[in-house]
């Protein structure tokens, strides 16, 4: 799905939109048709949380999961863990979250309380129940092509790119970051796909020559109008997943934006995937998707 962003610079050209908002209202709908149809053949599905106390982000998160798992009919329950939990109490809740049948979908808020390990937490979820992709077993799968619990993320921007048609075998596509949780994963669903990948870093020489050179271009780096137009070839693919809080000058409130520069890629891009609006709905679609088929 791709609808026109508003004409707002002057040019004879402007990118296609990859509107995530769409996409993930698509997914939603067939979503909750799945759930209806397991309930009626007597199967539940059901999302538990784990959110620890002043993570007031979280928090916010968690409503939002609530009001979504509403809509589509799964049961949603969220465990509050005492600021100052011990890592053993954190497991403790996890492994009985693993143990309980009528739990089909866990996930973990981060951050942790100080002194727990995210990564010995997360290794804990059961490999079925664990719909962030965050388990190393679920990552490992994705290494050899399984696309059953994927990183949240990096399976948002995979169907974004698909959603725009381009033939990814045989593509130059280029990531800009190389995260575990985004960059990395991402990368290795491209090469699933038969594309030629390059994964980039903060350490990367010539980084525009690089992103110029792609039809594909990936950027989850964390860093405001890192990716220009004249680093972008005409008429590439471009998907920002980029989340970044700043200070608009114009009006001295806060925003968000991504890791693009939008006026000056607008123009050259063939697509472009804004922020908000893009990868972030997508991301929170496939999490529902990801628990959907936790328990299917
Ligand atoms: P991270 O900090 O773990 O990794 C950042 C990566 O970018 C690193 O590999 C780093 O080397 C690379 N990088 C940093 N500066 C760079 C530069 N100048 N040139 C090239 N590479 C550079 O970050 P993360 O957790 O992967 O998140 C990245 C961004 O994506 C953040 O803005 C985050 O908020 C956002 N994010 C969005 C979603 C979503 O749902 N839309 C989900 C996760 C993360």
């Amino acid at each position: 799905m791709s609808v026109r962003y508003p004409a707002c610079v002057s040019t004879t050209r402007i990118a296609q939109c990859i509107d995530g908002r769409a996409l993930a209202a698509e997914v939603k709908a067939l979503l909750a048709v799945r759930v209806a149809e397991l309930a009626a053949l007597g199967r539940f599905v059901r999302l538990d949380v784990l959110l620890s106390g002043g993570n007031e982000a979280g928090g916010v998160y968690a409503k939002n999961q609530a009001s979504m798992c509403a809509e589509l009919g799964i049961e949603y329950r969220m465990h509050a863990v005492q600021a100052d939990a011990s890592e053993s109490q954190v497991l403790q809740r996890i492994y009985e979250l693993n143990a309980d049948d009528a739990v089909t979908a866990i996930m973990v808020h981060l951050p942790l309380p100080s002194g727990v390990s995210t990564q010995r937490v997360q290794a804990c979820i059961s490999v079925e129940k664990d719909v962030e992709g965050v388990n190393p077993a679920n990552i490992g799968g994705v290494i050899y092509g399984r696309r059953t619990l994927v990183p949240c993320t990096a399976l948002a921007t995979m169907r974004m790119i698909e959603s725009t048609g381009v033939e990814l075998r045989g593509a130059d596509v280029v990531c800009v970051g190389a995260s575990t949780i985004v960059g990395r994963p991402v990368a290795v669903l491209l090469m699933e796909a038969q594309a030629t990948v390059l994964s980039t870093n903060v350490h990367t020489r010539d980084l525009a020559g690089r992103t110029r050179m792609a039809d594909v271009v990936i950027t989850a780096a964390g860093v405001p109008d890192l990716l220009t137009g004249d680093m972008i070839k005409p008429g590439a693919v471009v998907v920002d997943v980029g989340i970044n809080r700043i200070i608009d000058p114009e009006t001295g409130s806060k925003k968000t934006v991504g890791d693009v520069h939008v006026d000056s890629v607008l123009p050259v891009a063939g697509y472009l995937s804004p922020v908000p609006g893009g990868v972030g709905p997508m991301t929170v679609a496939m999490l529902l998707r990801n628990t959907v088929a936790a328990a299917d």
